[in-house]
């Protein structure tokens, strides 16, 4: 009797159908197998979801097999199940993230011998053919084209199967690894040549390059703060070369790592490893949020853990929101387990990523340290996973869909495997907090920061002290500039001490905002509590959520003056100042502008570290859990840009970012303190950080989502319409909120907008947003048909 398996099809089209093929009488196929399968004129991938389905008349006969067994593991299965359901996202789709790297490629055609066969009837091609797979008992199609230069061995050998002398076999090819290039600065005459020919202002370059040999040109251009066009006159003139080098990628590659033992625990360290532990060897699951601020000790915990779930002799996925910052954690947990540990992040090549893959899926890494794409990797036994700094918003995957984000994706898992979660962070999402509190995870906290005292223990070190200032004031008093008083008199003791500095601009959520510089009022949408987003051409005061606007005013609505301002300002300004205050004194800049790579990213760090430049200017990226010991000053230039982004989680957000950019003060032996100006020196966020008071931001949040109905008391759905015409974007909005209105009534729900996405115009495309917010908002939209038109964003994460 036939049998039918269920495959989700990779369709051309969208579609939340699975199909059901037949399976060839000698075909071994299994639940997670990789198939080809016909699907209209096509040949398409798939994956077998289950095998002994219901027959289905007209089904087609699966096509091929890939490899010999399952690709995707059981539980994977069910978790793609679950994405599709809950991220409203094609099956297939759900399921990609989980196939090895490079698996959408062609796979190999190998051609099998299949015994000895009656080769007599054989034209010569077919004899020569089937003696060359006969000899090693199989061949790879294009290996053979080669060996014997017969461009069409793939018809001669398809003639050899159907008389049953070959079969054919398909397998995953590893992707070519390409090595990853960066673009190199090289003397090209003597060093005395070159200063003949380079004159004064690119002397230092010349001296740089014979000192230090080539470097790379992204590390030349902000050392010596020149572009590349500069440079251009010495290229020309045949002084210097510029020349791609290759640099390796996978940091265990590149290191030797001592084995380390770990340390004496402290008494809360040993507390969260108790409870931790005893949920491994319980196995039965659960959630834990460890909840102590930067430096407290939690890798310490985590690396406990891992042991523990190495004993029990199964593995462990590590969770870190930007792997390649951040190598120094990485070492942390090779040196403790050798051998056993792995990364996995997009800086490594395809081919790397696929030897990755099969490592895990093979059994020969049971810890994977990698960014939120890792929690998708074949681990079989999994008992542990961790998620450091939670609450980072680089957990949330945007394209490709699904757009998941991993915290979640985790907690299923976990769930389906039975597994640990442990969620790690100074600063917890509000979301995971209300959980700890109501009793939905354990709540384990490290209250101090640790300092190691040189021997195995710790001493408890303050946190930096945190001044917040208020520019309002400056400005009465007469100070016009950026920099508050307090802040130059900082810097200027911390240069003159030979310490460094870190000035930092919040720029996320570049949509610009009025603030009112006499009283510091924000004009703010009343229905959403999120900052009116400026609309210059109408003129207009529009809020990003609903669509609700206003005329700009005149004045500040709340204290009547004539000081409402557009908020915005660049690092480049920031870093022009310092260089007008302190002549001669190095500054690097560090932002998405100056690097795209990052390995370009860790080359300016080094080059902080290592006190070639005194102070450093940089956007949100200085948050990423950098270790700094000469820093002693840490200034927030304007903490309002970030307190006002267009969205609900802007205070929470802006929390965390200064939390995590005040941590990277006083890492070393001379302390640090942290100066922070704003306009709005009373703003419950800024509040919180002078005091370290993370309860009380919870507080003052948790209050405001209760009342408008935000996560975690509600949820969102972001849909976004686009269009190349802005009539029919506007008309496919305004047509699909009103469809969506229909089906909200009687329910809990809201749907607001449709409102301008910010930017408004993208890749060619008028672009609005539909929100939804409340109750289960996808069971309004499970039962539409997936569309082209419009993309679906649950439980969004950023400006509106
Ligand atoms: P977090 O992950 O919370 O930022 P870490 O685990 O990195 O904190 O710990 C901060 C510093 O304290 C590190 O240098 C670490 O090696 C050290 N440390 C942590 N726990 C101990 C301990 N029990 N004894 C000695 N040093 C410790
Ligand atoms: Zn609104």
């Amino acid at each position: 009797m036939a049998v039918y398996a269920e495959v989700a099809v990779n369709c051309p089209f969208p579609t939340w159908q699975t199909f059901t093929y037949r399976v060839p009488p000698d075909m071994e196929v299994r639940p997670g197998c990789l198939v080809y399968v016909p699907f209209g004129p096509r040949i398409l991938q798939g994956v077998v979801m289950e095998v002994g389905v219901p027959p289905y008349p007209e089904a087609k006969e699966i096509h091929s097999l890939v490899g010999d067994g399952p690709l995707i593991l059981a539980h994977h299965l069910a978790l793609a199940r679950w994405l599709s359901h809950r991220y409203l996202t094609p099956l297939f789709q759900c399921l990609a993230p989980m196939m090895p790297p490079g698996s959408q490629q062609k796979p190999l055609t190998y051609f099998v011998a299949l015994g000895d066969g009656p080769a007599d009837a054989l034209s010569p091609r077919q004899r020569q053919v089937w003696e060359y797979v006969r000899a090693r008992g199989r061949a790879e199609a294009e290996e053979i084209k080669k060996a014997l230069r017969m461009p069409q061995v793939g018809a001669v050998a398809a003639s050899l199967v159907r008389k049953g002398l070959l079969a054919r076999r398909y397998e995953l090819a590893r992707p070519r690894a390409r090595p990853h290039l960066v673009p190199h600065v090289r003397l090209l005459v003597s060093a005395h040549e070159a200063h003949q020919r380079a004159g004064s202002r690119l002397a230092e370059l010349v001296g740089l390059l014979a000192e230090r040999g080539p470097l790379p040109l992204a590390e030349v251009c902000s050392l010596l703060r020149v572009k590349r066009r500069h440079l251009r006159p010495l290229l020309e003139g045949g002084v210097i070369a510029l020349e791609e080098v290759p640099v390796p990628r996978d940091p265990l590659a590149e290191v030797q790592i001592p084995q380390a033992s770990p340390p004496t625990l402290t008494p809360h360290q040993r507390e969260a490893v108790r409870a931790i532990t005893e949920a491994l060897r319980a196995g039965s699951g659960g959630t834990f949020l460890l909840h102590g601020v930067t430096g407290s000790g939690k890798t310490e915990v985590y690396l406990a853990a891992i042991e523990e779930v190495l004993r029990l002799g199964k593995g462990a996925i590590v969770l870190v929101p930007e792997i390649s910052l951040t190598p120094q954690t990485v070492m942390r947990f090779a040196a403790r387990f050798p051998g056993q540990v792995t990364v996995f992040h997009s800086g490594l090549s395809l081919g790397e990523q696929f030897d990755v893959w099969h490592a895990v899926r093979r059994g020969e890494r049971r810890v994977v340290i990698g960014t939120r794409s890792a929690i998708f990797l074949p681990m079989d036994a999994l008992g542990l996973v961790v998620m450091d700094e939670e609450h980072e918003w680089a957990y949330k995957q945007q394209e490709p869909p699904p757009r998941y984000h991993a915290r979640l994706v985790a907690q299923e898992l976990c769930r389906l495997t039975s597994s640990v979660l442990v969620l790690g962070s100074a600063t917890p999402s509000i979301e995971s907090y209300h959980k700890a509190r109501t009793g939905v995870y354990h709540l384990l906290r490290l209250p101090h920061r640790l300092h190691p005292d040189g021997r195995r223990g710790a001493v408890v070190a303050p946190l930096p002290q945190v001044e917040v200032v208020d520019m309002r004031r400056e400005l009465q008093e007469g100070n016009r500039g950026i920099f508050s008083r307090r802040l130059k008199e900082a810097m200027a003791e911390a240069l003159e001490a030979g310490e460094q500095v870190i000035l930092f601009l919040n720029r996320r959520g570049a949509a610009s905002f009025l603030e009112c510089f006499a009283c510091g009022h924000v004009p703010t949408c009343p229905g959403c509590q999120v900052a009116y987003v400026v609309h210059r051409v109408e003129g207009r005061l529009i809020c990003h959520h609903c669509n609700r606007s206003r005329r700009i005013p005149p004045r500040c609505p709340a204290c009547g003056e004539d000081a409402l301002r557009p908020m915005g300002m660049g690092t480049q300004r920031v870093e022009e100042e310092v260089s007008k205050l302190f002549p001669g004194v190095r500054t690097l800049r560090w932002d998405r502008d100056v690097t795209r790579h990052w390995a370009a990213h860790r080359r300016i760090l080094d080059a902080f570290a290592k006190g070639e430049a005194q102070v450093l200017v940089g956007t949100q990226m200085l948050a990423k859990g950098l270790h700094l010991p000469q820093v002693t000053v840490t200034g927030v230039v304007l903490a309002d840009i970030g307190l006002y982004a267009p969205d609900f989680r802007s205070s929470e957000r802006a929390f965390q970012v200064l939390e995590q950019v005040a941590g990277r003060a006083g890492r070393g032996p001379r302390g640090g303190r942290v100066i922070v100006q704003t306009y709005r020196p009373t703003h419950p966020a800024l509040q919180a950080l002078a005091h370290h008071d993370y309860e009380a931001l919870y507080r003052q949040e948790i209050a405001l989502r209760q009342t408008l109905r935000y996560p975690p008391f509600g949820e969102l759905v972001r849909i976004t319409v686009s269009h190349p015409n802005f009539r029919a974007a506007q008309a496919l909005a305004t047509s699909l909120s009103s469809r969506l209105r229909q089906r909200a009534l009687g329910r809990p729900l809201d749907v607001l907008g449709p409102a301008p996405a910010h930017p408004f115009r993208l890749r060619g495309r008028y672009r609005w947003h539909i929100t939804i917010k409340g109750e289960e908002p996808n069971t309004i939209l499970a039962d539409l048909p997936p569309s082209q038109g419009w993309t679906v964003d649950v439980d969004p994460m950023g400006g509106a």
